[in-house]
């Protein structure tokens, strides 16, 4: 499977086009061109054949989620035994996703209602979630955005990008901008570029952050010019989308090696999926293979509650003992947090197996990784001065401190604060939604 144009993606290659040369492989018009967008073509392309019954309910699934699948990434499909493949499960739709399951949600992360303008997702104190393109290059069949994504109709605007960047512009609480999709790096160079350039010229913005798979699904779309392009615009982060380490070959190497010599920081965000990845096995492999080349795992997701995606989902269980073979098993780098996208705009919430086994005032107990119990002492001459601390007189000493504020939990523990008892609809974020 291994190695760029191999034998698999020649064939493929000369069934699309008899003329076709390795330099077109490489080039991710000509993948995008040729992209796999219905079942007849998937079936001519891998020789695969399903009967007329199981097609003609696959063609309903394609009425509500598009098809698309880059050569590239359909060439990484094993032939010999497609239905239990990491890459065609991933790509390819099951008759499955038209049951809707009792607890699923077109909209379950609330992204719609936390929305001050359209394409914007305002969740977090300090930074937003910017949908700059609705487009994929592989339509993943677990995607959480089902509703939004691959639908023309949602496409944004120049109008209603300006209108997101002016958003941006006038709220001097974002200092973390991360644009996402759709898959970002579908836009051409210069509206890239133009986005980029409007962002950075915006003080109060620190970071900018792009979410994208085209590492994993057309990975010969991270050029040379574009590198040179995001170069222009640091601090700037880029966050892919790894499921499976068989997604990781030379081609999509070669993407992230070009990415990484820029000075961008990788990050990689999984979803666990059942029969795809949900094993301890291949999260280990997994997360090895990316920081070899020198991504760093970040998220690994519980899936969604979206509509179509049942046969998708583990049990939270799978996750924490993913977790547990994980942490203190292999390099701390190299472990991604667990999270679970809380149903109703809740947002990210970390989820571990539990280490603080106990607590006194004296100690607590812990355990470690391999079942040891052990206790730490807790200091005794902890000073007044320091457990009385408050954040004011921290404050002027931090170079740029602007006037503190602390919210949710943290609120609970600041010794600044009055407050006792947290009541939900009096959140920031919810007062945000009625103002606007
Ligand atoms: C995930 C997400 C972010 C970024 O969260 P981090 O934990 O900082 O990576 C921001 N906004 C929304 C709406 C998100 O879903
Ligand atoms: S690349 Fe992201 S936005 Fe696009 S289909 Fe996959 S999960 Fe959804």
């Amino acid at each position: 499977m291994e190695g760029i144009y191999n034998k698999s993606q020649q064939e493929i290659a000369k069934k699309i086009s008899s003329t076709a040369q390795k330099s077109n492989w490489k080039d991710w018009k000509w993948q995008l061109k040729h992209s796999i967008k219905d079942i007849d073509t998937f079936e001519k392309l891998l020789g695969i054949n399903f009967t007329d019954s199981v097609k003609s309910q696959l063609q309903e699934t394609l009425a509500k989620f598009p098809l698309s699948i880059t050569p590239y990434y359909l060439s990484l499909i094993d032939t010999e035994d497609y239905e239990n493949d990491p890459i065609y499960k991933q790509a390819f739709p099951s008759i499955s996703e038209l049951q809707v399951g009792d607890f699923e949600m077109s909209d379950p992360l609330d992204e719609d209602k936390d929305s001050p303008v359209p394409g914007v997702t305002h969740r977090y104190p300090d930074r937003i979630l910017f949908q700059v393109c609705t487009t994929c290059s592989m339509y993943c069949r677990h995607c959480t955005r089902k509703r939004k994504v691959g639908d023309e109709s949602f496409l944004p605007s120049k109008d209603q990008l300006s209108a997101g960047i002016e958003y941006i512009r006038k709220t001097p609480v974002i200092r973390d901008v991360l644009l996402s999709g759709g898959d970002p790096f579908l836009l051409s160079d210069d509206n890239l570029d133009w986005i980029l350039t409007e962002i950075r010229r915006i003080p109060h913005v620190e970071v900018i952050r792009i979410g994208s798979r085209i590492p994993v699904v057309l990975p010969y779309r991270v050029t040379d010019e574009l590198v040179t392009m995001f170069k222009k615009h640091h601090p700037l982060w880029v966050n892919t989308h790894f499921n499976h380490p068989r997604e990781i070959t030379e081609s999509s190497k070669e993407a992230l090696r070009k990415l990484a010599d820029a000075g961008i920081p990788l990050g990689n965000q999984s979803v666990l999926l059942a029969g795809i990845n949900d094993s301890p096995i291949i999260i280990k492999k997994l997360v090895h293979k990316l920081v070899q080349n020198r991504v760093r795992p970040y998220y690994l997701y519980q899936c969604d509650l979206s509509e179509g995606l049942k046969q998708f989902r583990t049990p939270v269980g799978k996750g924490v003992e993913i977790m547990e073979s994980l942490i203190g098993h292999t390099s701390g780098f190299a472990i991604p947090a667990y999270v679970i996208d809380a149903p109703g705009g809740g947002g990210k919430i970390r989820v571990s197996p539990n280490y603080l086994l106990s607590w006194s005032n004296d100690k607590v107990v812990l355990r470690n990784f391999e079942g040891i119990i052990t206790t730490y002492e807790e200091p005794r001459e902890y000073e007044d001065v320091f457990r009385n601390y408050t954040y004011s007189d921290i404050e002027p000493k931090l170079e740029g401190a602007e006037e503190y504020k602390a919210i949710g939990i943290e609120k609970l523990l600041s010794n600044a604060s009055d407050t006792i008892s947290l009541i939900p609809e009096n959140t920031e974020r919810i007062e945000r939604r009625e103002h606007d």
